[in-house]
């Protein structure tokens, strides 16, 4: 957004919205958890992507720290929030460039345990079109249980918002959600990558974050891209708070009743991996500094909207002066 003036107005008041998010993040600080997965993004692009029993040329292997969980606590901390990982990585090449990765952004990973199997892997295949497969071998992540929540209890018990996704088992999800939500924290579930989810976790979780397939799949059926509807939909399921993204559509956060349409930034996107990520931990650091769902939004759209603009998950996202900059 170099030339906010030439926006639409929507754009210039979602930019207003986004920088008074970002002081309250910078001024106040509650502790944000995320509990889930770390993988390394080992990725190969392809002129075509090979069909079974196919083999194709890739150019060189790429490299790179990924999982939802480790995405989202990376985002988070950039954004100025004080973030604690918890997970587990394996005692291997992978799992040190994770950590790093993590201690980068400056996240607390005095949770992140090493486990006896390999670190999780995504492997993951790109065409020249930008379409791509991808193969998730769990490792390390498929660790994670309730035990993990009982060794860190202390920990998550401190954090004033917990965020989740489905990377890792229920068991591990339904622990930390229910230790959080009585200990009086906020706990905040990314219904994804979709998959069958105990109705617990869903029914308790007090903020939703969900693109627009996973919301059809959690209300039942497809709302469509209305705020209205979507709003009305998330109400007919007795879900208050939640944020649905729709890529460079947008998102819709409904709050209180209130439903307000946040606009995605103009840019010139190249390649949308871990944007859903960057989305939700940014939101999380507004959520901790108590901003509004909506303003909240409006930052992670703007947090999003320059990682997008970059190659990879972490590798993408910008520290506070670049977001600064960018929402000058
Ligand atoms: P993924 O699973 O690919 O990480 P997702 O489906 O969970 O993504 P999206 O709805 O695609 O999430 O994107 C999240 C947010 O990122 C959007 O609401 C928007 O604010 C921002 N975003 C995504 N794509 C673009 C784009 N092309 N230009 C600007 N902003 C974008």
């Amino acid at each position: 957004m170099s030339d906010p003036s030439s926006s639409a107005p929507e754009v210039r008041a979602a930019a207003r919205a986004a920088r008074s998010a970002l002081e309250r993040v910078t001024n106040r600080r509650g502790r944000v958890g995320v509990l889930g997965s770390l993988n390394a993004d080992l990725t190969v692009t392809t002129r075509t992507l090979p069909g079974p029993g196919e083999t194709v040329v890739g150019d060189p292997l790429v490299v790179r720290p990924g999982g939802k969980s480790a995405n989202q606590a990376v985002a988070c901390a950039l954004a100025g929030a004080d973030t604690l990982m918890v997970g587990a990585v394996g005692d291997d090449a992978h799992g040190e460039m994770l950590r790093e990765s993590l201690t980068r952004a400056g996240v607390d990973i005095s949770g992140v345990r090493s486990a006896q199997v390999a670190t999780g892997t995504a492997v993951i295949t790109v065409d020249h079109r930008g379409e791509n497969t991808i193969v998730v071998s769990a490792g390390a992540n498929g660790t994670l249980g309730a035990d993990d929540v009982h060794d860190a209890a202390d920990a998550l018990r401190a954090v004033s918002v917990l965020g989740l996704c489905l990377e890792v088992s229920d068991p591990a999800l339904l622990a930390a959600q229910r230790l959080v939500n009585s200990a009086g924290g906020t706990t905040v579930l990314n219904v994804s990558p979709l998959r069958e989810v105990s109705a617990e976790l869903v029914a308790d979780a007090q903020v939703l974050i969900v693109n627009e397939h996973e919301l059809a799949a959690v209300v039942g059926s497809d709302p469509g891209r209305e705020p209205a509807d979507i709003a009305a939909a998330l109400d007919g399921h007795g879900i208050g708070r939640a944020v649905v993204t729709l890529g460079a559509q947008g998102s819709v956060a409904v709050e209180a009743g209130l439903v307000v349409s946040v606009p995605a930034f103009p840019v010139q996107a190249i390649d949308t991996t871990g944007a859903g990520d960057a989305f939700m931990g940014t939101l999380m650091a507004a959520i901790a500094a108590e901003v509004p769902l909506g303003e909240g939004a409006a930052l992670a759209s703007a947090f999003a909207a320059v990682a997008v603009t970059r190659r990879g998950a972490q590798a993408s996202y910008p520290g506070q002066p670049e977001l600064q900059e960018f929402l000058a």
